[in-house]
């Protein structure tokens, strides 16, 4: 079997924990199956390396951030390889040179004021190829053979940066090119997560938490057989464990209701994971690499045949309600498509959708980082309209989150949203709108975003979700 495994933030966030995804790949390998392995930089190096960005944006040129990357860096390689002077020190320089790298671009930065997405790009790529040379040298040194190779080799993606998307055949191409011999050798691969290239070889990411994205993409370019994401949870759970305390892990859940809860908030799975398997039936299995025992959970075709609606809820915040409203939308006709076709040029995602039935009000949810924009453009596009009066306001407004219960057989079943809407109100939660995708594997709704933890909780012991599925 092929398996492609995926190790987070987490669980490579120190020398100890690289040991330990070290030893998870190297089983794998033992037990007779081919690994790829898809490495996260160590927790917390991606937020450094951005906020080392904006700082040099803004003028400040800070060399000690690239040396205290170093040495934790170094402390890492220095524990993990302390009785292999070769492997440390072939390690080490390569992470010498690609902080170099990074020290540069910053210096270059803080000279031009001017941090362009391409630029963030290759800044923010850095802490994924620091920490595969260390993993692929804690594999070696526990006996395997291990080769760290960078995505941008593998991943062709457009040149939408922060966001880019795979071109899948030349993906294929490259991965199989690359790839294919080194596993065939008995080579573990460790390639870095959350970066890509374009045809020109510029390096692109695929968005925040994307590295999941990558082990999916690098999957069904390798017609692998098994997904696996190793992070620091037992698995899917029925909320955010953070908030809701009494969440469950669900052993069996279906590529939408896995699509859906990553869609709408829930943080364990990058929300782009799915498809690249879904596409190629390939399961995919969500794993504590601390708690390695545990069986996680399993994203299939068909889920777990549950007899419930509501299987799990999760909530998204940083997002903004943007609103046009007035009392003579009424039956003029193209205002939506305006509006759409506005939102679509701006190239913002539009998380749910709501109009109000008397037509008065029209409203969708969109990320907070594109709400000013959104507006900007709205106002535009619908300037005629607003100067006939027949729309009075475009606003968006940033204090709201949106909360969604999911489930596969949500559908046809009666009474979820009177059940839902019971306990907002027990809650004391105001609902601002409400939602339903016409899959019926969904209902969300907008509330303030002081609100959505409760709203999570609430929904969550209204269809008591502590409780195991039968
Ligand atoms: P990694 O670094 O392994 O990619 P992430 O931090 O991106 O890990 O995702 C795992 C975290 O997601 C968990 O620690 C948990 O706090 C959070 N989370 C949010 N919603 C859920 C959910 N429904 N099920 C499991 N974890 C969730
Ligand atoms: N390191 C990247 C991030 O923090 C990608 C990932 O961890 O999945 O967003
Ligand atoms: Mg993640």
């Amino acid at each position: 079997m092929l398996i492609v495994m995926k190790f987070g933030g987490t669980s490579v966030g120190s020398a100890e924990r690289i040991a330990q995804a070290a030893e998870l790949a190297l089983k794998s390998a033992n037990e007779g199956h081919q690994v790829i392995v898809v490495t996260s930089a160590m927790s917390g190096i991606t937020n450094q390396l951005i906020a080392a960005a904006e700082s040099a944006a803004k003028g400040h040129w800070q060399p000690e951030i690239g040396a205290g990357l170093y040495e934790r860096h170094q402390s890492v390689a220095e524990e993990l390889l302390k009785d292999d002077d070769a492997k440390r020190e072939a390690a080490l320089k390569l992470i010498g040179q690609r902080l170099d790298q990074f020290d540069k671009l910053c210096f270059g930065l803080s000279m031009v004021h001017e941090l362009t997405p391409r630029l963030l790009d290759s800044i923010s790529g850095t802490g994924e190829r620091l920490a595969a040379p260390l993993l692929a040298g804690a594999i070696a040194s526990k006996g395997g053979r291990s080769e760290s190779v960078e995505a941008t080799e593998l991943i062709i993606t457009n040149d939408q940066f922060g966001v880019a998307e795979p071109l899948m055949d030349k993906t294929r191409e490259s991965s199989q090119r690359r790839l294919r011999p080194l596993i065939d050798d008995g080579v573990i691969p460790v390639v870095t997560g959350f970066i890509g290239a374009t045809e020109d070889g510029v390096i692109t990411t695929l968005g925040r938490g994307g590295s999941d994205y990558s082990a999916s993409i690098i999957a069904a370019a390798m017609d692998a057989d098994e997904v696996w994401i190793w992070t620091d949870v037992n698995g899917v759970m029925t909320a955010n464990p953070n908030e809701v305390p009494e969440a469950r892990t669900m052993r069996e859940i279906s590529y939408s209701e896995a699509s859906e809860l990553a869609y709408y908030g829930a943080k364990v799975l990058h929300y782009k994971t799915i498809l690249p398997a879904f596409k190629q039936n390939i399961p995919v299995r969500i794993l504590n690499s601390f708690n390695p025992g545990d069986p996680g959970t399993r994203v299939t075709v068909q889920g777990h045949p549950s007899s419930r609606g509501v299987k799990a809820v999760t909530s998204i915040r940083n997002v903004s309600l943007v609103t046009i409203s007035g009392k003579g939308m009424q039956g003029i006709p193209g205002i939506a498509s305006k509006t759409f076709a506005a939102v679509a040029a701006e190239k913002a995602n539009i998380l749910m959708i709501s109009q109000a039935s008397s037509e008065n009000n029209l409203c969708f949810v969109v990320n907070s980082s594109e709400s000013q924009r959104v507006v900007r453009a709205l106002k535009s596009a619908l300037e005629l309209d607003l100067m006939q009066g027949h729309i009075e306001d475009i606003s968006s407004d940033d204090s709201i989150a949106v909360v969604a219960a999911v489930g596969d057989r949500m559908k046809g079943t009666p009474g979820i949203a009177g059940k839902v809407f019971a306990a907002m109100g027990s809650a004391g939660v105001n609902v601002i709108a409400i939602s339903q995708g016409s899959s019926e594997r969904n209902f969300s709704l907008i509330v303030g975003e002081h609100d959505a933890a409760e709203a999570d909780r609430s929904i969550h012991r209204a269809f008591e979700l502590e409780k195991p599925a039968q």
